[in-house]
């Protein structure tokens, strides 16, 4: 059981969950055992209450964990379905010590941040580790932070808990490039690495996030300053695709040097089949363009397993997949046809998308552009509030239901289309209360959703509080609309279709969440072929 520790330095957002998924990949890949975990120590429980403006989508594991996007890039590069368990926060921390202080389990003691609370980290970490080889850990945030202090303290107790053959701490930090004088500075790195020292911790590995290439020179005096190998400095580049990052760490010998450094013999990593996705993401045949129609597209991590999903669909098709980002709210504004048909013409065009969301802002453009992809027959696929917004758009236009709406946005609608379940109305604490997880669904036999998957019986993940209103699924039906999922008792419903387009569909799950670059989703396949042929037709 060893443990590999990601810190950062000197800026956030500096690619860390990238970097732990591109050593748990390279692991992975010489055959062992790898599991990855992700610490964010902010007070939270979970991601689940926070806007996608402050920390980026919210990925949902199968066992309905509201986690941060990195746990989705674990699940992307290693293959894997990891859980709640995976995603530890200071809040889920606290809470099972207050949860035990109050059983009396501490009785006649002090409770204490050194030991109560570094034991607490301490045994989730070891508990996650146990059944596997290496556990990569991911400390969200940057050293020197106040709140992530008790985490940098329980790993620092852990290489003397476990030896130091069996831990690795790996510190990734920013190298600024200055135009005027053409160099690269590692001051900030050198400083950071000092307070990562004063906490008892010295990096085995640096990675240097850097625009130019690291000459030799920058390489020695980061080992002299910072006091690691000279190898042991991996220049980490932006690369055009996420998926050739592990690619490149393995030409600088990463792999071997993390076995080396845990006493471990050198292996060769397979990693043909890896290669071969990032060869045909490289070079396709194909390029298409999605509109995607949302509200918070100015903030593309609120999308980031959707944008996966779509490239691993291109993939799939030999396709480039250009993301055309247009605000909803903008469409409200300036005209959906105009606009919609402005990007047509310019070839911007081929299908929509409308992903989910929350909240009002926004809704009444989503809604005119499904309008839009259902009156012209364009290629539309929505995803959980897209679902929603085609039933209120279906409601409205083609039911002649005027007003028709979701609760969540006019609770005093005369057709509440979309609505809450009896046991969400009184459901009053917003924190992990929407249906959230995966959830079976059955497909309708023959349907197009059916066809797609190649069965009948399917399971996608969750993340919303509002379902379709069973009291209008007859009136939906009768004008065209196929109801072409529901859940295995039936009250909900799952998937849609227009059976008579060329492609309108819309689930309330979020399939996008369990799609892999090795194995894109079949909806988003089928999807982006769609896109394809209605681009040149
Ligand atoms: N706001 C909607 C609901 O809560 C949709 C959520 C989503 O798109 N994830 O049901």
């Amino acid at each position: 059981m060893k443990f590999i520790f990601v810190t950062g330095g000197v800026i956030s957002s500096l690619g860390k969950g990238l970097i732990a998924s591109s050593i748990g990949l390279l692991m992975k890949a010489r055959d062992f055992k790898v599991n990855l975990v992700k610490i964010d120590p902010y007070l939270q429980i979970d991601a689940g209450t926070m806007s996608p403006y402050e920390h980026g989508e919210v990925f949902v594991t199968d066992d309905g964990g509201e986690t941060d996007l990195d746990i989705g890039n674990y699940e992307r590069f290693l293959d894997m379905n990891l859980t709640a368990q995976n995603s530890i926060t200071t809040g889920k921390i606290y809470w099972n010590i207050l949860t035990k202080e109050r059983q009396g389990r501490f009785l006649g003691k002090t409770v204490q941040v050194i030991p109560h609370i570094t034991d607490e980290i301490k045994s989730s970490l070891l508990n996650l580790g146990r059944d596997f080889d290496f556990t990569v850990v991911e400390i969200g945030g940057t050293v020197g932070d106040i709140e992530s202090q008790p985490f940098l303290e329980a790993i620092r107790q852990m290489k003397k808990d476990l030896g130091k053959e069996n831990v690795l701490y790996v510190h990734v930090s920013l190298l600024p490039y200055i135009k005027t004088t053409d160099e690269v500075k590692t001051k900030p790195t050198q400083h950071s690495v000092k307070e990562l020292r004063a906490l008892g911790i010295t990096p085995d590995i640096l990675f240097a996030r850097t625009e130019v290439p690291l000459t030799d020179k920058v390489r020695e005096k980061l080992s002299l300053f910072c006091d690691v190998e000279k190898e042991a400095v991996i220049e980490a580049m932006n690369t055009e695709y996420i998926y050739e990052i592990p690619i490149n760490f393995e030409k600088q010998g990463l792999g071997n040097l993390i076995l080396d450094k845990l006493s471990l013999e050198k292996r060769n990593p397979e990693l043909e089949y890896w290669n071969s996705i990032i060869k045909r993401i490289k070079n396709p045949d194909h390029e298409v363009t999605i509109g995607m129609v949302g509200k918070y597209v100015e903030l593309k991590d609120a999308y980031k397993s959707l944008i996966e999903a779509l490239t691993h669909g291109g993939i799939d098709n030999n396709t480039r997949v250009k993301l055309n980002w247009i605000s909803s709210e903008a469409l409200e504004e300036s005209g959906c046809c105009e606009v919609l048909d402005r990007e047509r013409e310019n070839n911007k065009l081929d299908a929509i998308l409308v992903p989910g969301g929350f909240g009002v802002r926004g809704i009444e453009g989503m809604i005119e552009a499904v309008r839009y992809a259902r009156e012209k027959d364009i290629p539309f696929l929505g995803i959980c509030l897209g679902l929603q917004c085609a039933i209120i758009e279906f409601a409205r236009n083609v039911c002649g239901l005027e007003g028709a709406n979701s609760t969540e946005f006019d609770p005093e609608t005369p057709y509440p289309v979309i609505d809450f379940l009896p046991e969400q109305r009184n459901i009053t604490d917003k924190g992990g209360t929407m249906r959230v997880g995966a959830y079976t669904a059955l497909l309708k036999e023959g349907s197009f959703v059916n066809k797609i998957y190649g069965k009948r019986e399917i399971s996608e993940r969750h993340r919303h509080r509002y379902e379709v209103n069973n009291k209008f699924k007859d009136i939906f039906e009768e004008k065209g609309l196929t109801l072409s999922g529901v859940s295995p008792d039936g009250r909900l419903v799952e998937f849609i279709e227009i059976s008579r387009l060329q492609f309108f569909v819309a689930t309330q799950a979020h399939p996008e969440f369990k799609s892999r670059p090795d194995m894109p989703h079949p909806l988003f396949s089928s999807f982006i072929r769609i896109a394809l042929k209605n681009k040149h037709k």
